[in-house]
Formats: structure tokens, sequence, C-alpha cells
């Protein structure tokens, strides 16, 4: 499978003359393809009630700041993205190799694995900085405007903060000098990460169900307390910023990765015995009254 990859990546890079403008174009494709795809895989579950049980908040994110951000992707894709990587050719290109040999399945293997852990590592401290009290409402503060998640979420973000992200992705890649072939499979798998974790659904399927993304994510959001990390749960267990989020996933409040959803209490009964009529909406005035 890696060698018909590298084989349409050595057909792709025959087409162009310009290295930038391979460089330029692979990186869009990369990026827009797999934002668009995911981010279009997890909207289209929403309209089978059967996924409603791996959802992880039944609240829907507002449509207006929904449809802002669904927006956003087609601009990302389209323009942000490619100017990025025509900004960063002349950094990358001293330690990216584009063009020459393509790269054993061990090293593509260590070089995704060394790019994961370096972006661990690096946003996780990034963005609990972002979380500063005096510095979260100028930039941070965008991106929690999604109380609740949903795929377009993954790109929302101030603009500050789209080139403060370019650190933890572009580290690893110029660090261990991977071959470009890499990194656009570490685009890959790094879009389809952030997607998955900013989905609103706890999938028992996903790639990144073992390490629990969007379920650390989602309460990040919906709770705006620690939950730092991206890819693992490491950093935010040594630092002990997921304490409110393990205490939180012990009283079992969310039907994750499709488990019955908590029993609700019993209603009480009525003076004669009757149960009380259900209400569909939840008696507002009586809970402003408290
Ligand atoms: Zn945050
Ligand atoms: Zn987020």
């Amino acid at each position: 499978m890696l060698a018909a990859y590298h084989a349409l990546y050595g057909a792709a890079r025959a087409l162009f003359e310009s290295e930038r403008n391979f460089w330029v174009v692979a990186i869009s494709l990369a990026h827009g393809v797999t934002l668009l795809s995911t981010s279009a895989c997890f909207l289209a579950l929403d309209r089978f009630p059967s996924m409603d049980k791996y959802r992880l908040q039944d609240k829907r994110a507002p449509e207006a700041l929904f449809r802002q951000a669904f927006r956003g992707l087609f601009f990302n894709s389209a323009v942000t993205y490619p100017v990025f990587a025509l900004l960063l050719y002349p950094i990358a290109k001293g330690f990216v190799a584009v063009s020459g040999a393509a790269p054993s399945a061990s090293e593509t293997a260590a070089h995704l694995l060394g790019c994961i852990l370096v972006e661990d590592c690096l946003f996780y401290w990034i963005h609990r900085t972002l979380h500063h009290k005096s510095i979260y409402k100028y930039v941070h503060k965008t991106h929690h405007e999604f109380k609740q998640n949903v795929a377009p979420a993954a790109e929302h973000f101030h603009p500050a903060e789209d080139v403060m992200n370019v650190i933890p992705f572009l580290a690893g890649p110029l660090l261990f000098n991977v071959h470009f072939a890499t990194l656009l499979l570490w685009v890959v798998v790094r879009v389809h990460e952030i997607v998955d974790a900013h989905s609103g659904y706890g999938l028992p399927w996903s790639p990144w169900s073992y390490t629990r993304p969007s379920e650390r994510h989602e309460f990040h959001h919906s709770h705006n307390q620690g939950c730092y990390g991206s890819f693992f749960p490491f950093w935010d267990w040594a630092f002990s910023t997921d304490a409110q989020f393990r205490a939180f996933m012990a009283k079992g409040a969310w039907r994750t990765r499709g488990a019955a959803a908590p029993a609700k209490a019993r209603p009480t009964p009525n003076k004669d015995g009757s149960l009380p009529t259900p209400r569909r909406n939840p008696p507002r005035a009586a809970k402003k009254a408290q």
C-alpha cells in the first residue's frame, strides 16, 4: 500500500516543474480533501437517528455559529492553507526532501509517530498557555464559541491561533527531516484527528478511540476546564489537568461509546398513585426562580 502511495506521489511530482508549486498544491489538497471529506462524513451522521447514541451531547451548536464555521472550512481549504504552504516553503525546503528516494515503511512509521509525539507535547503547552486568564479573551475565546462540538469547529480559530497552530504541526517534520511524501501523510493524520476530536461523536470504530480525544475535547469545550492535549491524554494526566474530566466521566454523565443512556430518575407518583404526565420542555420559569 505504501509502495502504491509512493508511486502516486512520484507521478504527481512529475507533473510539476516547480518544486514550490508541487509543495503548495499537494499540501492544499491533502489538507482540503481530508478536512472536507471527514467533516462531510461526520455531518452525514446527523441524518441518522440510529447514530444519536454515539453523540456526546444532545444539545446542538447554534445554527449561525455552525454556518460561520462551515464557510470557514472552504475558506481555509481554498485560501488560508495554500497561503501558509506558500509562505512556509522557503523555511521548510531546507529540512524536507520533496524529490529523491521515498522512505522505507519503517522510516515512514517512525517519522509519523515522532510527528505525533512532538505535536502532542507542543500543542498541550501552547493550548494551556492560550487559556491563561490574561490572554484567553484575545485569541482562544473565538475557538471556544462552540460549547457543543461539530466537525466545522475543528478549524474555527482566531487568525492569530491559525498561525500558532503551525508551530506544533511543523515542528516534527522539520526536527526529523521527514520526506515530503511522509509530511503529506502527517497532514492527513493531523487533520483527521482534529476533525474527529471536534465531531461531537464518540465512535467506537474511530482510529483514535483508544485515546478518546473526542470525549476529552468535548469536555474541554462544554466545561472549559483542563484537557488541553490533542492525541494522547499523557500531558493532562502528568500535570493533573484532566482531574475534572475524570471526575465527570466517573459519574457516567455522557452516553459514550454507544453505551446505554443512564437510567432516568423515577418520577414521583401523584397522590392517587398515577404517574405525572411527562413534560417535553424543562420548566424554565421554575429554574430561574431557584
Ligand atoms: Zn481551549
Ligand atoms: Zn477545540
